[in-house]
């Protein structure tokens, strides 16, 4: 089985092409994994959430991780970690064009704001949020086993 590591364009391919990532943050030495949906422009992951854990921890703790993966078997597959930086999207000023940008991209998805609305915990959570994750850093592994 090989082994390669995958260029910054390579990974940002992956990126284009994928909608769904786990996302990590932590707080208090305490780690917090999630499935999120995602969008991505070549700079920035653009996500839909409503109020809870994730938004909570990552307003107090911005340093995020995002797991991406494309996995066919154990010998076949490609990943990319994303590093980077919550920032919410809130304010209608300084956020107005970003804000667009993730909207232009959640509405070429049907009922795009699923399952994020469908909130589990109380009412008062029931709060819509944009954000991005700005990247700092990517890494890119793919794996392959050449035929016997
Ligand atoms: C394919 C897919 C795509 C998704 N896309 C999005 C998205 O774009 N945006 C988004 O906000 N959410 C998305 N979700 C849902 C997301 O994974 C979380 O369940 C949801 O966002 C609630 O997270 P929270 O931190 O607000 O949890 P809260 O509602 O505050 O709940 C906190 C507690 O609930 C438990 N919990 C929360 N989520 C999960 C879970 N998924 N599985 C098991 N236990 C859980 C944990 O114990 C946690 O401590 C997606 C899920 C899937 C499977």
């Amino acid at each position: 089985m090989l082994i390669h590591e995958l260029s910054t364009a390579e990974c940002h391919e992956v990126l284009h092409r994928s909608h769904l990532g786990r996302l990590a943050c932590c707080r208090d030495d305490h780690p917090y994994v999630v499935p999120i949906s995602f969008d991505f422009d070549g700079e920035h992951l653009y996500s839909f959430s409503t109020l809870g854990q994730k938004i909570v921890w990552m307003r107090e703790n911005p340093h995020v991780c995002v797991e991406v993966s494309d996995i066919v078997d154990r010998f076949h597959w490609t990943t990319v970690l994303v590093f980077g930086r919550y920032e919410e999207l809130r304010s209608p000023d300084e956020h107005e064009r970003a804000r667009e940008r993730a909207r232009g991209f959640f509405e070429q998805r049907d009922e795009w704001w699923q399952p994020a609305a469908a909130k589990a915990g109380p009412i008062e959570h029931h709060v819509p949020l944009v954000y991005r994750i700005v990247i700092t850093r990517v890494s890119g592994r793919r794996a392959d086993r050449p035929p016997l």
